[in-house]
Order: C-alpha cells, then sequence, then structure tokens
C-alpha cells in the first residue's frame, strides 16, 4: 500500500515484513535488489544530504545503478523527478524495479551511456555521479546542463576518478571529503569492523 502523497510507502506483506519508508534518506540495502554495485545507507545518506533536495526538484543520477539514490531523492518529496542514466540493460531493469517496489514512481530510468545519453534531458536541479565520471565529456555535460544554483555530487572509489576529482576542485572549488565506513561483522563467535572501501566525495554548487 502506497500513500497517496507517496511520502509514507508502507507495504503490508504480513505485519512482520511491513515496511515503513523514513521521512529521512538512508534506507536499508536489503530494501535495494543489487548486484553489490550499491551506494551504501550511510553514505547515500550523506550523499542525499549533499545534493540537497527541494519540493519539485528534477535530479539526473548517472550511473544510477540499482537505483537507490535516484530513488531515496524521489521518496523525499511527492513532486520530486529523477532521470536515472545506466548503461547496463540488467542494472537498468533492476532500478525500474527497485523503483517500483519502494513507491518511487517518479524515477524514469533510461538506458544509456553518459555522456550521449545526457543530450536533450531536460536541465537538472541537481546531478548526482556515481558512475562514469572518469569518462570524457561526462561532468563537462552534466555541469553545462545543471541549473544556476543546482547542486553537482560526484563518489568517486578508484584512484582514477579522485585524481580527476583533484582537478576538478582545483578548477570549480566546492568541498572534497572522504567517507570511510565500518561496519560490525561476525568472526567466527566474536565481532570485527569490516571496512567499506572508502569514499572520496566531490561537492559543487553552480
Ligand atoms: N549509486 C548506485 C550505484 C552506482 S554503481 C546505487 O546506489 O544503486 C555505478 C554504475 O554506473 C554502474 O551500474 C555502471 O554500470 C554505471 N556506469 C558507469 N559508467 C557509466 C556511463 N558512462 N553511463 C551510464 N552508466 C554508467
Amino acid at each position: 500500500e502506497i500513500d497517496p502523497l507517496n511520502t509514507v510507502a508502507i507495504r503490508v506483506a504480513g505485519a512482520k515484513d511491513a515496511r515503513v519508508v523514513s521521512l529521512a534518506p538512508g534506507l536499508p540495502d536489503t530494501w535495494f535488489e543489487n548486484d553489490g554495485q550499491l551506494t551504501k545507507a550511510e553514505i547515500r545518506a550523506l550523499t542525499l544530504a549533499a545534493l540537497a533536495p527541494r519540493a519539485g526538484e528534477l535530479l539526473w543520477d548517472i550511473g544510477a545503478g540499482a537505483g537507490s539514490v535516484g530513488i531515496e531523492w524521489c521518496l523525499r518529496h511527492p513532486r520530486n523527478r529523477c532521470i536515472g542514466i545506466e548503461e547496463r540493460s540488467e542494472r537498468a531493469e533492476r532500478a525500474r524495479r527497485n523503483a517500483l517496489e519502494l513507491g518511487a514512481t517518479a524515477l524514469d530510468i533510461r538506458l544509456g551511456q553518459a555522456p550521449d545519453a545526457l543530450a536533450g534531458l531536460p536541465a537538472p536541479d541537481a546531478v548526482f555521479i556515481g558512475g562514469g565520471a572518469s569518462e570524457a565529456g561526462v561532468f563537462e555535460a552534466a555541469w553545462g546542463a545543471l541549473k544556476p544554483g543546482g547542486r553537482l555530487v560526484v563518489n568517486a572509489v578508484t584512484l582514477e576518478t579522485e585524481t580527476l576529482l583533484g582537478t576538478l576542485y582545483a578548477r570549480h572549488g566546492g568541498t572534497m571529503r572522504r567517507l570511510a565506513l565500518s561496519r560490525l561483522e561476525r568472526v567466527g563467535g566474536m565481532h570485527g569492523w569490516r571496512a567499506a572501501m572508502p569514499v572520496t566525495q566531490w561537492v559543487v554548487t553552480k
């Protein structure tokens, strides 16, 4: 059952596994069908905060993967919209399934490769680049289309993309931060910290 305002999506599949979508971002990773390419909940919450959605805004989610960032953007407000670009068809399909499952009907997943797939899209209020940032022309196309006052956020896990972010930071300013996440996991009968790959995040306002 989806709340008519879509701000609260409640799935009633027996009270035990009913899922109530929080007003805050950072939904559990297990709510998104994924193949491992997923922005983890804690990183996703910080990413949404940096994208700073306002009512009725449009996000481009470039390298949409499982769609989690675009979905969480859409769930912030019933008028929010997102166009997600994903180059791999099985992932595009998966992102569509996840969006339907969580009531994010305003997520429009387009199968295609950035930057080509960005041509002709309506100008975004915010852009998230979670994949494809290191490909020639992706940042330039996104930055060129972004509305004045719009936010652009890039998450990098590879050295190559991080190096590019250093160059872009020197040119455009903004803020850079490194997010290091560890979660407690079982180690035999005890517990230990499992570190995720650190994420370098660049946030810039046009
Ligand atoms: N933020 C996503 C995970 C992104 S993983 C989530 O939380 O679900 C990065 C994704 O970018 C991968 O699915 C990869 O296929 C895609 N990708 C990489 N380069 C791309 C490009 N140039 N155009 C479109 N998608 C791209």
